[in-house]
């Protein structure tokens, strides 16, 4: 078993980082690779953090469970495949081998801090002055360690609603709890519009819950571009899921573990066994004694940060979701490298930071969704409307082909380009595999490609993703 650390076992550390996730591992294993006396202190019993243990990779897993689910009732038959048509999914069974699967990689986290010297302390972080760090352990004692590099990587939580203002919202469970349904429920109101409403209800879904999404606009994913919104929207409704538009609740009523009840403002009552809060998360800074050491926050509670992951305060540094910026599992851990890089690195990294333009970024729902750069919107916006030239195709993937209509999803790929030279500035996808599709084609919007760079490149043939080289 990897040692965990229960006091300093230095005066001063080079580098210690309160929070174990995606950023803390990110940049302090590349820290240590620098030779440098590293510490991470993390509260959770287990290494990981969101992603983990309550994020991408169990949510992943789901996913493939759902898109089995799919593959098998509905797609099967129509390659002729018989004997299949009422596959049962075991819940219970399975979340049990996927938490068996979550503490083998929480194992991976802490051996590999052992192998490459970083120490692990298990506690509760927070800062006592601008160069320390006390630790408060599980059994309530408290020790301190003091380096003059601090990393702030503790993430963020999700947010529900005060039973003040909608009463009996604490009836509901968050994505957190979603992990922890031992049974699958039979029937769930997702309430929210973004990655985690989607994707969630998306899993309920084709796993069989009766599942009910409450969103307070038109459609989903309303931050992504105007296509994915309309393609998505409509395809949740015709897979089954109920959507409940421009609607808010105002009431839950009922007792946990029995039937409760979602009031509306359009005056619905909504009977489910489980209400599924996914309206979006906020920074931990609460009780990290940032105000002590004089870490300035924005009004959301995110610590602000320049370019350099640099706070207000010299020697203190955020990285990944308790900055505010890009919540994504690959951002926390590029800024901490990089970070690492330029406190710790040879010369050449003395100015290395993370470019935060071109983000690419997918949607785990059914179909996925990949985008990269600016919607058509922001294009506009930005660089004006004669400027913007939009290629865009809609077709059924091969796939389908042989799938009977009511199954075949949509495919919807959309260039945004800019300029006389065609500058392609946003990649919008949505259909089939489109979580695969997207990583090469953000390299090459990542690189300044035009349309014709695209129109350059031979087809791979017969893929979905040739499209996107051959869009008119
Ligand atoms: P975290 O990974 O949250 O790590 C912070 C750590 O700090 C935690 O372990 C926490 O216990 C610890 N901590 C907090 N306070 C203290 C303290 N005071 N003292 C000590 N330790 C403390 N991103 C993707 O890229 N792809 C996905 O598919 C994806 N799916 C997601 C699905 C869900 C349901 C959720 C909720 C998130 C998902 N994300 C996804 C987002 C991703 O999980 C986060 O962006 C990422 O984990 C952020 O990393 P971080 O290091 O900033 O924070
Ligand atoms: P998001 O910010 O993606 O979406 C939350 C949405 O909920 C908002 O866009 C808003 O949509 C709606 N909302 C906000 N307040 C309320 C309210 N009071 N009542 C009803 N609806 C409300 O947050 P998530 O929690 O879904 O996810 C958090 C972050 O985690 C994401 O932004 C993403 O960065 C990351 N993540 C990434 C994933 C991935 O990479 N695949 C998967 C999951 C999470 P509207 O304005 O339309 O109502």
């Amino acid at each position: 078993m990897p040692p965990v650390y229960d006091k300093p076992t230095a005066e001063k550390y080079d580098y210690v980082l309160i929070g174990g996730g995606s950023g803390g591992s990110g940049s302090s294993r590349r820290a240590a690779l620098y030779g440098k006396k590293v510490a991470v202190v993390e509260v959770h019993p287990y290494l990981g953090g969101t992603c983990v243990n309550v994020g991408c990779v169990p949510k992943k897993i789901m996913w493939h469970a759902a898109d089995l689910q799919d593959t098998i009732a509905h797609h099967a038959p129509g390659y002729k495949f018989s004997g299949l048509e009422a596959p049962k999914f075991d819940w219970a069974a399975f979340k049990v081998q996927r938490d068996a699967y979550i503490r083998k990689l929480n194992g991976i986290y802490a051996t590999n801090f052992d192998k490459e010297g970083v120490e692990y302390h298990h506690g509760y972080g927070r800062l006592t002055s601008p160069t320390s760090v006390e630790v408060t352990r599980p059994d309530g004692k408290k020790y301190t360690l003091n380096a003059d590099n601090i990393t702030i990587t503790v993430g963020g939580t999700p947010t529900i609603p005060s039973d003040d203002v909608i009463p009996g919202a604490s009836l509901g469970i968050d994505s957190d709890g979603f992990f922890e349904l031992a049974e699958q429920p039979k029937r769930v109101a997702v309430i929210g519009a973004g990655y985690i409403a989607v994707e969630l209800a998306g899993v309920f879904n084709s796993l069989g819950t009766e599942t009910h999404l409450l969103i307070r606009g038109e459609t989903v994913l309303r931050t992504f571009d105007p296509t994915i919104q309309e393609t998505l929207t409509p395809w949740l409704q015709k897979t089954g899921v109920n959507l409940h538009k421009t609607t808010n609740v105002t009431k839950i009523e009922g007792n946990k573990g029995q039937t409760l009840t979602v009031h509306t403002d359009k005056g619905e009552k909504i009977e489910v066994d489980t209400v599924l809060w996914a309206i979006g998360r906020h920074a931990l800074t609460k009780d990290l004694g940032l105000e002590t050491a004089g870490v300035k926050t924005n009004k959301k509670g995110d610590i602000i940060v320049d370019e350099y992951q640099n706070t207000n305060v010299p020697g203190i540094y955020a990285i990944g979701d308790v900055q505010g910026k890009a919540l994504l599992t690959p951002v926390a851990i590029a800024a901490g490298r990089r970070l690492s890089n330029r406190l710790f690195g040879p010369d050449k990294f003395k100015d290395d930071k993370l470019d935060y333009h071109n983000i690419p970024t997918v949607v785990f729902s059914h179909p996925t969704i990949g985008t990269v750069g600016l919607t058509e919107p922001e294009a506009r916006e930005k660089y004006g409307d004669d400027a913007v030239k939009i290629y865009k195709s809609s077709f059924r993937a091969l796939y389908f082909a042989m799938i009977a209509e009511e199954h075949k999803e949509p495919t919807v790929y959309k260039l945004v380009t800019v300029g006389p030279e065609e500058r392609v500035v946003g990649v919008h996808i949505i259909g089939l595999g489109s979580d695969e599709v997207l990583q090469g084609f953000s390299v090459a919007v990542k690189l300044g490609a035009t349309k014709k760079d695209f129109d350059d490149t031979v087809a791979i043939h017969p893929t979905s993703a040739e499209e996107l080289v051959t869009l008119r």
